[in-house]
C-alpha cells in the first residue's frame, strides 16, 4: 500500500519548496491509489509558531492538495502532530537503548562547549566524542533516577552507507559525526529520530522530500537497521536555485508561497504548472499548456523526475500564470478578483466588486490576455485602472504642459460620442497630433502612458466614468 507524507515544520511561512514537496507527495499517492498524510514535524518548539500548521493546511486546501490524513482531517496513524507523540519516542528509545544501540549521555552543556571550541582550534568538525558511550549500566540507571539532565543518544560509527534513491540512483554518503542525539534534555525527539519512527508507525512507504536531506539518510538508515525495520523507498526531489547558480534564501520574498499567491496573486494552477515545468515529472511534457490537477496526476510518472536543480525563472512563471488565467472558469477567477481586491486595496467600494462589473474586467482581461499573468496587475499593475482613478495629472503633466491638456481634454469631453475618430478630429482641430492627442486621453483615463487602446478603454468605461476621469486630472 502506498502511502506517502509532507512533513513540514511549522516554524514559519511556507516554503516554495514546500509546496513542491506536497506536490509531488500528492501526485504520487493520487497516482497509486495511496495515501497523502500531512505531519506536523515541531519538536523543535522554540522554533514553532502557533497557527503555522493550520495555514499550512489551508493554503495546501487552496492548491486542492486535499490529503486523506492530517492533524485537522484526523486517521488512524495519528496524532499527526509530533509533540502530541512524545511518550512514543521514549519508549522507542528506551528499545534502543536496551539492545545496546543507544545510550543515555550527561555531559554538560559546558563539556560539549569545550569540544565544539578545540574541535574549532584544530580546525576539525566538531563531533561529539562518545564519552557515555562507556558508562556502565548502572551507573547510567543510577544517573537517571538521581534526576540528573540527559540525552539520549545513538551509537553512529564511521561508515560507508549506500543506499537507493527512485531520482538520485545509488547515493554513497559517509557517516561521519559523532553519536547523535535521538531525544533531547526536554524529552522531545530531534528531528531524525522522529522522523524515522514516525514513518514506520504511519506505514510510509515512500519518503518523498528535498535533496537537501540526502545527507541526513545514513542517520535514517542506521536507526532503521538498528530497530530492524525495512527501509521506505526514497525519492529526492532536486535543489531548488535561484537564478541558477544561489540556493532560493529564506532572506528572499520570493522563496515563500505567500510572495506567488498573495503579493503577486498567480493562480493555484500556475504556480503548481511552475513548479513541475520541465522534466520534472510529467510524461511527454507539453510546455505550453496549463495542466489541470487531475491531469498532472494522470501524467505523473515519478521516474521522469530529473536531477537537474529547479532554477526559478520569472518568465516561465509569468507563462503558467497567462495559462492558468486562460483556462480558468469565470466563477473562479470572479472570486479569484473580488478576494484579490479586498485584501489589496481595501478602499474599494463593494460597487466596483458586483459580479457584472467583475465580468467585465475578466473578459476585458481574457482580450488582453498576453499581457495579464497574475492579479497584482489588477492592483498595482498594467491594469489597476479597474479599480482605482488616476488621482492628479501629475504624471501626465510630466510629459504636457498644462494647457495643452486642459484644451484636449476640453474638446474630447465635449464631442457628442467618446470614440477614436473623435480624437482624431479633436487632433486635427487643434492642430497637434493625433498619437500626442490619444496619449493625453489615455494617461487622463487610466494614468499611464502605456496600455490598451483607448477605443476599448471607451467601450469599457462608461461615458460618465470616462469624463469624471478626464475631470479629475484637470483639477
Ligand atoms: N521536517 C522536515 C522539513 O521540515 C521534514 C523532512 C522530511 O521530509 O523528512 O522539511
Amino acid at each position: 500500500e502506498v502511502r506517502v507524507r509532507f512533513a513540514p515544520s511549522p516554524t514559519g511561512k511556507l516554503h516554495l519548496g514546500g509546496l513542491r514537496t506536497a506536490l509531488f507527495n500528492f501526485l504520487f499517492a493520487r497516482k497509486h491509489g495511496g495515501a497523502f498524510i500531512l505531519r506536523v514535524e515541531d519538536t523543535d518548539v522554540a522554533r514553532t509558531i502557533p497557527g503555522c500548521a493550520e495555514k499550512f493546511e489551508e493554503i495546501l486546501d487552496g492548491f486542492g492538495l486535499h490529503r486523506d490524513e492530517s492533524p485537522l482531517i484526523g486517521g488512524e496513524y495519528g496524532p499527526y502532530v509530533q509533540t502530541q507523540r512524545k511518550g512514543l519516542y521514549g519508549e522507542a528509545a528506551q528499545r534502543l537503548i536496551d539492545s545496546g544501540h543507544a545510550y543515555r549521555c550527561f555531559c554538560t552543556s559546558e563539556r560539549l562547549e569545550i569540544l565544539r571550541k578545540n574541535a574549532f582550534r584544530k580546525q576539525e568538525i566538531p563531533r561529539y566524542d562518545n564519552r557515555c558511550r562507556s558508562l556502565q549500566k548502572e551507573e547510567s540507571n543510577a544517573r537517571e533516577r538521581d534526576g540528573q539532565p540527559y540525552v539520549v543518544r545513538f551509537k553512529f560509527n564511521r561508515e560507508i552507507v549506500k543506499f537507493n534513491d527512485v531520482v538520485f540512483g545509488e547515493n554513497i554518503q559517509t557517516a561521519d559525526e559523532g553519536d547523535f542525539v535521538i531525544i533531547k534534555s526536554d524529552g522531545l525527539p530531534t528531528y531524525h529520530f522522529a522522523n524515522v519512527v514516525d514513518d514506520r508507525f504511519m506505514k510510509i512507504s515512500h519518503v518523498i522530500r528535498g535533496a537537501e536531506w540526502i545527507p541526513s539518510c545514513p542517520k535514517h538508515l542506521k536507526l532503521y537497521d538498528a530497530f530492524e525495520w525495512e527501509y521506505p523507498t526514497f525519492l529526492h526531489l532536486p535543489l531548488i536555485t535561484k537564478d541558477g547558480h544561489k540556493k532560493l534564501s529564506k532572506r528572499d520574498n520570493s522563496a515563500f508561497v505567500e510572495y506567488y499567491t498573495q503579493e503577486k496573486g498567480f493562480l493555484p494552477l500556475a504556480i503548481l504548472n511552475y513548479l513541475l515545468r520541465n522534466g520534472s515529472g510529467l510524461r511527454d511534457h507539453k510546455t505550453n499548456y496549463c495542466y489541470s490537477l487531475e491531469e498532472m496526476i494522470e501524467k505523473f510518472d515519478e521516474n521522469t523526475i530529473g536531477t537537474r536543480d529547479f532554477m526559478t525563472d520569472k518568465n516561465s512563471l509569468e507563462k503558467y500564470g497567462r495559462l492558468a488565467f486562460k483556462k480558468a472558469t469565470p466563477d473562479f477567477l470572479l472570486n479569484a478578483i473580488v478576494d484579490h481586491v479586498r485584501a489589496k486595496l481595501p478602499h474599494v467600494g463593494e460597487d466596483l466588486l458586483t459580479s457584472e462589473y467583475i465580468e467585465r474586467v475578466i473578459s476585458f482581461l481574457t482580450n488582453n490576455e498576453e499581457t495579464f499573468s497574475c492579479l497584482s496587475e489588477i492592483s498595482s499593475g498594467d491594469f489597476h485602472f479597474f479599480f482605482g482613478r488616476p488621482e492628479n495629472g501629475e504624471k501626465l503633466l510630466t510629459k504636457y504642459d498644462v494647457v495643452t491638456v486642459t484644451r484636449v481634454l476640453d474638446n474630447v469631453i465635449s464631442l457628442p460620442h467618446l470614440t477614436p475618430a473623435g480624437i482624431k478630429g479633436v487632433a486635427a482641430a487643434m492642430d497637434i497630433s493625433a498619437p500626442d492627442c490619444f496619449l493625453i486621453v489615455r494617461c487622463a483615463l487610466i494614468d499611464s502612458f502605456t496600455g490598451p487602446p483607448v477605443g476599448e478603454l471607451f467601450t469599457f468605461f462608461t461615458r460618465e466614468e470616462c469624463i469624471t476621469r478626464m475631470n479629475c486630472v484637470r483639477q
